[in-house]
């Protein structure tokens, strides 16, 4: 068990929402840890759109969901955050003499004086094959996410008959990078549509052309074992022919599907998932424990990014009054504020034209 954590705000999820959160309460000169499922940051901007781009962040007139990660990721970088990745929050308990204890999957244990839940639409975590007890074989020869203990993926691949199956951008790239290696390579995709960018389906095509790879439009539908070992995969074609590919290992990039706490556990009070909050400060019935984002509803509540970003906002302001309840809060803009610049680490007064702005973007 490692050593418990002590912070002042934890933060559950890095989705926008969760980064825009770790930006207003850096301005208001409060540290957080945050803690995200995923092995990066973006949430649905990076799970589920990443190459489509947003019209609607003002003042920019439009921009990649990826790209805004990036930007977020920047503005934050001033305040030093720590962010644990690649673990859940699975309890999150009043402690006695107030603030919070928060246990993760990985028996990571912190405690903070507020708890902010920006879990969007859940937890994201891998998707798993549907077949019937390929389970069994997970780390021996199915892999969703890495190779045998750690090896390269010459070591792993070479001389082997690989699979690579999922409709996602990841599936296509790591069927082309294993084609490097392997012995032969075949990628299943499910949708009849590649779901990929131009340049992405262009690098496949050149791959298949230059006769490396195989593409298999269908659905894996079981598996053919021996002595233990798994020989062919079955795959059920879209004219209903079942072909059964021979199958040393299995890369599956199925992609990453949102899955939500049972917050009632926790004793906060919710409406079909979504955590019923206050909207003057984004507090839930428990105190000092807010919630930001997709995952709370409130009169008139709109799940959009330019929301999430607003309730951060009040949040941080309803935090710093909280935690310092004899000094009054007041409003100040990073334009002119000397603090807010201390804060955020600038030195001097930039220079910066509207028409910098535009063309950096
Ligand atoms: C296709 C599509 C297009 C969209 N286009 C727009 C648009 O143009 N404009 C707009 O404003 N909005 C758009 N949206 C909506 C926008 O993406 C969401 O409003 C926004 O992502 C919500 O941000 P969030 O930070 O609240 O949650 P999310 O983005 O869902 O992020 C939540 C994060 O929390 C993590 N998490 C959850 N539970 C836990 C836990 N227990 N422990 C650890 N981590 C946890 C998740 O893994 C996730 O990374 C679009 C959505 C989709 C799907």
């Amino acid at each position: 068990m490692t050593k418990p954590i002590e912070t002042d705000v934890v933060i559950i999820g890095a989705g926008p929402c969760g980064l825009f959160q770790v930006f207003q309460l850096g301005l208001q000169g409060i540290s957080c840890c945050v803690i995200e499922a995923l092995p990066h940051a973006g949430g649905q901007c990076a799970e589920l759109y990443e190459d489509k781009p947003i019209y609607d962040i003002p003042g920019i007139p439009h921009i990649l969901a990826g790209a805004l990660t990036d930007r977020l990721l920047q503005q934050i970088r001033p305040f030093n955050p720590t962010i644990y990745y690649g673990q859940t929050v699975e309890t999150a308990q009043i402690k006695e003499g107030g603030g919070y204890k928060i246990v993760t999957s990985q028996g990571q244990t912190l405690t903070a004086k507020r708890i902010i839940l920006a879990a969007g639409a859940g937890a994201f975590t891998t998707v798993q094959m549907r077949v019937e007890g390929i389970e069994f074989f997970e780390q021996t020869q199915l892999f969703y996410r890495d190779f045998p203990d750690n090896q390269s993926a010459k070591e792993a691949l070479s001389g082997k008959q690989v699979i690579v199956s999922g409709d996602t951008t990841a599936a296509i790239s790591t069927a082309i990078s294993a084609s490097e290696f392997a012995d032969k390579t075949t990628y299943i995709h499910r949708k009849r549509r590649l779901n990929a960018n131009d340049a992405t389906v262009a690098a496949l095509t050149n791959t298949v052309d230059a006769g490396k790879l195989c593409v298999v439009n269908g659905k894996v539908t079981g598996y053919t074992a021996n002595d233990k070992m798994i020989t062919h995969l079955s795959v059920i074609d879209h004219n209903k022919e079942t072909v059964n590919l021979p199958a040393d290992m299995i890369l599956a990039r199925l992609g990453n599907s949102p899955k939500i706490n049972n917050f009632l556990d926790w004793g906060l009070q919710s409406i079909r998932n979504h955590i019923e909050v206050n909207p003057a400060n984004f507090q839930s019935n428990l105190p000092g424990f807010y919630a930001i984002g997709d995952i709370n509803t409130y009169p008139g509540k709109r799940k959009l990014i330019l929301c999430g970003f607003h309730e951060a906002t009040l949040v941080a302001f309803d935090i710093a009054a909280q935690l310092n309840p004899n000094k009054p809060i007041h409003t100040q803009y990073t334009t002119t504020s000397t603090e807010l610049h201390k804060r955020l680490g600038v030195t001097e007064n930039r220079q910066v034209s509207g028409l910098d702005i535009i063309k950096e973007l």
